[in-house]
C-alpha cells in the first residue's frame, strides 16, 4: 500500500494527510487513492496486453461514480449485476457496448432496460433465463449478444461464501450438460451466442483453480466447435486475490501465463472481470477510537466504524491490517486488543487478539485494503448514516459520497395515515 504510507510520522493517502480528511469530513470515512487504483488497473491490463483482452471492471467491488469514472478514463468496460449497477456504469461514462450483464437473477425489467441502452453482452446463467431473454429481445426486434456462464465444478480454495464454481453453487450451468444448452440457445431467436463465461469465486490465492477452470472451458470450446457451434469470445471472470495479511497473492504475470497456456491457442477474444484486484488495495477505512475498555481478561478498542460500514470481517472472517494514523504510536507500548465497533452484535468485531499500540479516545486508525466490498456493502443498520467516501489524487481530494444526514435517513420511512 505505497499510496498509503507515513510521511513525517503521519499516515497519508498520496500527498494528503488522513488526519486532515478526518478533521474536515469526520470519521468513519473511506479514502481511496486514484494512483493506486490506476496502477492496479494498468498492471492488470499490461500483463494481458499481448492477448486480445478487454477488461470489464466488476462494479460490485466499488461502484462509487468517481471510481468508475477513473476506470472509464483508463479504457475499462464494466461487469454489472443489476440495473442499478448498469445505470451507474452509464452515468460514469462507460459506453453500453463495453458493459457485460452478469448475475443469476436478472429480472425481465432489467433485461429490457439493458437491451434498450444497447448493452454489449448478457452472461446467461440458466435455461429459463435463455428463454426469457430470447422472448424479450425478439419482442424488441433486437439480437442480444450472449455468453453462457458455465459452472466447471472447481474448488476455488477461497472462503465458502465467495466460492462460486462448485456444482452445488447457484452460479452458471453445469459444464457437463453445457453442449445441450449451447445447442438449444443457438436455435433460439433474438440471441447471438458467441461466448463462454466462467467465474469461480473471489479472493483466489492459488492459480491452480483458475488453470483447472480455464482448461475445462477450453475443452468445451473444442467440443462445441466440433458440434458446429462457433465460439470466438471467452469471458474468464474475475476473482484474482490480493494481499490482506501475509498471504502470497498471485502476481499478474503468472495469472497471464495461466491464461495463455489454457486458452491462448483458441483464437478467442478474451474478457476479464476483475473487481477486488483493481480497487481492494486502493482504499482504506479511516476510523477513530471512542473508548479503550478493559476487563480482567481482555482489552478492547471500541471504534466509531461498525459492521454496517465494513462488513467483511463479520461476513467472511476477513482480515484487515490496522495501523495508527500517528506513526509515533507504533513506537510506544503495545498490547493485545479486540477491535470492535459500536453495533449491538457480537459479530461487530474487526479484529481479535490484535497486537496494536495502546491507543486512546480520538486516536485515528486505518483499516487497510478496504477499497473492495467495503463501502458498497454499507448499510443503515443501527440507524447509522451511510459512511462517506473520499477520493485523493496527489495533493487534491474530494468527498465523492457525502455522509448521509439523519434527516435523509429518516425521510425514507413513512408512517401510514391510518396508524
Ligand atoms: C464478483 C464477480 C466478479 C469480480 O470478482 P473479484 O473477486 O472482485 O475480482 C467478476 N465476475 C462476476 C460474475 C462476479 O460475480
Amino acid at each position: 500500500m505505497n499510496e498509503f504510507s507515513y510521511r513525517n510520522g503521519h499516515l497519508h493517502a498520496e500527498s494528503v494527510a488522513l488526519a486532515d480528511i478526518a478533521r474536515e469530513v469526520g470519521t468513519p470515512v473511506y479514502v481511496y487513492s486514484a494512483a493506486a487504483i490506476e496502477a492496479n488497473y494498468r498492471r492488470f491490463a499490461d500483463a494481458l496486453s499481448d492477448m486480445q483482452a478487454s477488461i470489464c471492471y466488476a462494479l460490485k467491488a466499488n461502484s462509487n461514480l468517481a471510481v468508475i469514472r477513473l476506470l472509464a478514463e483508463l479504457g475499462a468496460g464494466a461487469d454489472v449485476v443489476s440495473e442499478g449497477e448498469l445505470r451507474r456504469a452509464l452515468a460514469a461514462g462507460i459506453p453500453a457496448e463495453k458493459i457485460v450483464f452478469s448475475g443469476v437473477g436478472k429480472t425481465e425489467t432489467e433485461m429490457a432496460f439493458a437491451l434498450d441502452v444497447g448493452i454489449g453482452q448478457f452472461n446467461v446463467e440458466s435455461d429459463p433465463e435463455l428463454d426469457i431473454l430470447s422472448a424479450i429481445a425478439t419482442n424488441k426486434g433486437q439480437t442480444a449478444n450472449i455468453a453462457i456462464r458455465v459452472n466447471p465444478d472447481v474448488d476455488a480454495l477461497t472462503h465458502k461464501k465467495i466460492s462460486t464454481g462448485r456444482r452445488e453453487n447457484k452460479f452458471g450451468i453445469d459444464i457437463s450438460s453445457a453442449e445441450d444448452v449451447f445447442a438449444r440457445a443457438a436455435l433460439l431467436p433474438g440471441l447471438q451466442v458467441r461466448s463462454i463465461a466462467v467465474h469461480i469465486g473471489s479472493q483466489l490465492i492459488s492459480l491452480d483453480p483458475f488453470a483447472a477452470a480455464f482448461t475445462a472451458v477450453a475443452g468445451l470450446v473444442q467440443r462445441l466447435r466440433a458440434a458446429g457451434i462457433e465460439i470466438d469470445h471467452l469471458d474468464l471472470g474475475g476473482g484474482l486475490g490480493i494481499v490482506y495479511r501475509a498471504e502470497e497473492a498471485p502476481d499478474m504475470a503468472s495469472y497471464a501465463a495461466v491464461v495463455r497456456e489454457s486458452v491462448g491457442n483458441l483464437g478467442c477474444k478474451l474478457t476479464f472481470e476483475p473487481g477486488r484486484a483493481i480497487v481492494g488495495r486502493g482504499g482504506i477505512l479511516l476510523s477513530s477510537v471512542i473508548y479503550r475498555k478493559e476487563s480482567d481478561t481482555r482489552k478492547w478498542l471500541v471504534v466509531d466504524a461498525g459492521m454496517n460500514d465494513l462488513i467483511r470481517p463479520s461476513l467472511y472472517e476477513a482480515f484487515h491490517a490496522i495501523r495508527p494514523v500517528n506513526e509515533a504510536a507504533s513506537g510506544g507500548t503495545h498490547a493485545v486488543f479486540d477491535v470492535v465497533g459500536p453495533i449491538c452484535e457480537t459479530g461487530d468485531t474487526f479484529a481479535l487478539d490484535r497486537e496494536l499500540p495502546v491507543l486512546g479516545p480520538k486516536d485515528l486508525l486505518a483499516f487497510d485494503s478496504a477499497g473492495a466490498y467495503g463501502a458498497v456493502m454499507a448499510s443503515n443498520y443501527n440507524s447509522r448514516p451511510i459512511v462517506p467516501e473520499v477520493l485523493v489524487r496527489d495533493d487534491k481530494w474530494s468527498v465523492v459520497r457525502r455522509r448521509q444526514t439523519y434527516d435523509e435517513m429518516l425521510a425514507q420511512d413513512d408512517i401510514p395515515a391510518w396508524l
